[in-house]
């Protein structure tokens, strides 16, 4: 089995929590994949394809290496969100970096370090700083 055909499984309760944060992406996540009770069932390359049309209009290809990490990375841990405390933890840091930009994204705010959007980047628990200014909590893969 080639690494693309590879299967990933989506809680649909991850899903709703994503939707949240970028129903565009979680309407075609839901569209390419397989209802398997609690689970959408996804091929690994579809999920790439998906992340990477998303980015093409609005990233620049030094950042998309790194965007599509973030979001596997965020797919593997079963979505998992940060809670309360730590994003405001994380949120008082960034908003005192000077690579954050408030007024990005409908004033949700954009790292211009990575190009992440801050709104989700914050409550990703697989997230990290890319300068090292906050870490995340769930385990990522290099
Ligand atoms: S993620 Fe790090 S670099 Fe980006 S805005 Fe927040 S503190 Fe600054």
């Amino acid at each position: 089995m080639r690494f693309s055909d590879h299967k990933v499984k989506i809680h649909k309760e991850s899903i709703a929590k994503r939707a949240m944060i970028d129903p565009q992406f979680i309407e075609k996540v839901i569209s390419s994949s397989k209802d398997v009770g609690e689970y959408f069932e996804i091929e690994q390359g579809v999920l790439f394809e998906i992340q990477r049309d998303k980015i093409k209009n609005n990233s620049n290809l030094e950042k998309l290496d790194s965007f599509l990490k973030s979001s596997f990375n965020w797919a593997k841990s079963g979505f998992k969100i940060a809670d309360n405390e730590l994003i405001e933890y994380r949120k008082k840091i960034c908003k005192s970096c000077d690579q954050w930009d408030a007024a990005a994204l409908n004033n949700t705010g954009r790292c211009k370090k990575c190009g992440c959007s801050t709104w989700a980047k914050l409550r990703m628990s697989t997230e990290r700083c890319p300068i090292g200014k906050w870490e995340a909590v769930e385990k990522t893969l290099e």
